[in-house]
């Protein structure tokens, strides 16, 4: 099976533009999604001046209800694209069907399959036939063979495929889903694909993200996902579990040590199996 642990002896990476997703912990975030220019400029340049190479934000929006903002569509995903290039950054947004994969494509540098679509297998066999790489949401009942599985449609045709964990419904209403970190312990094991964890919708507030973000850190994930807003309290979306772009610039800066112990260790590491 492509997807399994003896691929990764083989496996060079999941690039994206200049960005080797499988080497080092990289850090997506922005807005839930892309509202106006100035939303997605004010976003894209305190993240990128903190570090963040990969600018997040949906143009259109799988909600609950019909009545809820639905997102920018392709006016979105133009403001998104020129904020990203503005700041040296790359950008991901999610499609949620194979006719919006043509119209996506001239701006997106990652496309991103959103939990609710995970098993809509048109959609992932579409993706395996275009070569841009692919953020692949997990269901939010799916199990992690499931999720791999899902994964597998796209790797068909497409080796760039980047797994994601956003939590999984549970019976605790303190956080929106369950974030399964034993399952993400099993997708490094299980898989040779980068895997991220999305902090913003498995836990559905931003008090407990630096948290888990250093125990992603911690565990060799390959990096997190997380909702960021200029203004919280009048966003259009998740305005509830998006981080003041303040508080996330500082979230940044403060994981960087993290981040620079986990390399040292990785490196020590390395040097020592070397030497056996
Ligand atoms: C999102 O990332 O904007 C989103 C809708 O997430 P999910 O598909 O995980 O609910
Ligand atoms: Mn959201």
């Amino acid at each position: 099976m492509a997807l399994y642990s003896a691929r990764r002896e083989f496996n060079v990476g999941v690039r994206v533009g200049d960005i080797n997703l499988n080497r080092g912990f990289h850090i997506i975030a922005g807005p839930c999604s892309v509202e106006s220019i100035g939303q997605i400029n004010a976003a894209a340049k305190v993240l990128a001046e903190h570090g963040v190479r990969i600018l997040r934000g949906g143009a259109f929006k799988p909600r609950t209800s019909p009545y809820s903002f639905q997102g920018l569509a392709e006016d979105g995903l133009r403001l998104l694209s020129n904020a990203a290039k503005a700041n040296g950054m790359l950008c991901v947004s999610e499609i949620m069907d194979a006719e919006s994969i043509e119209l996506a494509a001239p701006y997106v540098d990652v496309f991103q399959v959103g939990a609710r679509n995970m098993q809509n297998f048109s959609l992932l066999k579409r993706l395996a036939k275009q070569g841009k790489p692919v953020l692949l949401k997990r269901g939010m009942a799916a199990t992690i063979e499931e999720f791999l599985l899902a994964a597998e449609y796209v790797l068909q045709g497409n080796d760039d495929v980047i797994l994601c964990e956003r939590g999984v419904r549970s019976f605790e209403p303190l956080t929106r889903n369950m974030l399964d970190l034993a399952g993400v312990a099993l997708l490094l094991r299980m898989s040779h694909l980068p895997v991220f964890v999305d902090l913003s919708h498995s836990t559905g507030r931003t008090d407990i993200v630096p948290e888990l973000a250093r125990a992603c850190i911690a565990m060799g994930a390959h990096g997190v996902m997380v909702e960021a807003h200029p203004d919280p309290n009048n966003a259009l979306c998740d305005g509830e579990q998006a981080m003041p772009l303040d508080v996330a610039a500082r979230m940044i800066d403060e994981l960087q040590p993290w981040i620079d112990l986990r390399a040292k260790l990785e490196a020590n590491a390395s040097v020592q199996a070397g030497s056996l």
